[in-house]
């Protein structure tokens, strides 16, 4: 049995992050993924992701504002380009006041735009009401290249990253954790638990955590529409009055350009129930059809009707909050809920902080926001 300061179960974009956080504070750290490098079988892969700050609420605000920094030191360290900034956008139904108060309140550069001279600037793209530009502090993060860099400078930093390495259990045991893989035996001071839309496998925990099949999908521009790299990242809360009777759009949409792949454009959180274990990876006809429509309608500088579909898993908690909480001498990270990636950096320092505290220092993990308690009752 190998004794490690910290196992690190789960390689996705959190995991990564803490090993990442924990090797670099000097920790020894083992980081064990099921799958191999690069893998699309949970959240984290594919070229883009938005990153923006556009969260009413101060934890989250800080959260997004705090990665910003570190994914530009991710970068610096590893060498690769991950987060670039392309201005974001956010329209529709309420007004979103309470984030233009936020920014306010942090020195978050913003503006309101009405919807005729934001079409003006972005013509790929139809708004609805005010639109809150975000110039600065919004754009994409590569995803697959950013959980690639954690990974290569938790290495660098010492950290021992193994692929295929499934971990069938994790047993509290008298000084430490025992953690069974296929990569070994080993004795942990303490675990981070960041295993996705898998977490209630482990240790008896039932979060209220509902995984789902996300269907967003690629759409090719048409012709004489504007360049990919001239694309804002977008989100839109497309209010019912002006679809009509009987017509409601499910959910939020979201989208970014996707370099030499096109315009990113999905529904948040509409996706099919699944087993993660047991996922089609197909689009679900009726689902897709909603996503055309929409295009159709708010995204005229793309052909609705050319698309690759993209298969992504959500593991959403009742508030869409986050966990980020410890039980005992494990850490738990999950409940990403569809918005996490931008944090990624962030969260990992938020894990090796966790990670730090004695095993039986009073929980509440990063704050009440994220709390497993929040649950109870
Ligand atoms: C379609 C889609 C679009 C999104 N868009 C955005 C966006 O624009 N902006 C944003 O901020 N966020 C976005 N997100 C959310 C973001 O991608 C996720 O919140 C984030 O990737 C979650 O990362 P994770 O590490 O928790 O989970 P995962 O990436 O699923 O990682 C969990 C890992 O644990 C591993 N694992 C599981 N069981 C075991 C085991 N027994 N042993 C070892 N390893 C195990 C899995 O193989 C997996 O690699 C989107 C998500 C999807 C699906």
């Amino acid at each position: 049995m190998q004794r490690v300061d910290v196992v690190v179960v789960g390689g996705g974009v959190m995991g990564s992050a803490a090993a990442w956080e924990l090797a670099r504070r000097g920790r020894d750290v083992v980081l064990l993924e099921r799958f191999g490098a690069g893998h699309a079988n949970g959240a984290s892969h594919g070229a883009s992701r938005i990153y923006r700050t556009t969260y009413g609420q101060p934890e989250c605000l800080d959260l997004a504002q705090e990665a910003l920094g570190l994914w530009r030191e991710l970068e610096s360290e590893s060498g690769l380009d991950i987060l670039t900034l392309t201005g974001g956008v956010s329209h529709g139904a309420p007004r979103r006041d309470d984030i233009a108060a936020a920014f306010e309140a942090r020195g978050v550069p913003y503006e309101w735009l009405h919807p005729d001279a934001a079409a003006e600037r972005w013509p790929g793209l139809r708004f609805e009401g005010a639109v809150l530009h975000e110039p600065s502090t919004a754009g994409r993060v590569h995803a697959d290249r950013a959980v690639e860099a954690f990974q290569l400078v938790a290495g660098d930093h010492g950290a021992q990253v193994r692929h295929d390495a499934p971990v069938h259990s994790i047993v509290p045991v008298p000084g430490g954790v025992r953690v069974s893989s296929d990569a070994g035996e080993f004795l942990a001071e303490r675990v981070v638990l960041a295993a996705g839309g898998w977490v209630n496998r482990f240790l008896g925990l039932e979060l209220p955590v509902v995984v789902t099949q996300e269907q967003p999908a690629h759409f090719q521009l048409r012709a004489g529409a504007p360049g990919e790299d001239t694309w804002p990242s977008f989100t839109h809360s497309p209010s019912p009055d002006l679809l009509g009777p009987g017509r409601t759009w499910p959910a939020e949409a979201y989208g970014m350009a996707t370099p030499g792949e096109g315009i990113k454009v999905g529904l948040h959180g509409v996706g099919v129930v699944t087993d993660p274990d047991q996922r089609t990876f197909l689009a679900e006809p009726e689902r897709l059809a909603e996503l055309q429509r929409y295009v159709e309608q708010w995204v005229p500088g793309v052909d609705p009707d050319d698309l690759v579909p993209v298969s992504c898993t959500y593991t959403t908690t009742p508030d869409e909050d986050f966990v980020l909480d410890r039980v005992g001498r494990v850490v738990v990270a999950a409940g990403f809920s569809g918005h996490g990636f931008k944090f990624g950096p962030a969260i990992g320092r938020v894990l090796a902080d966790l990670a730090g505290e004695a095993p039986d220092a009073p929980v509440g993990g990063a704050g009440p926001r994220f709390a497993l308690g929040r649950f109870a009752g």
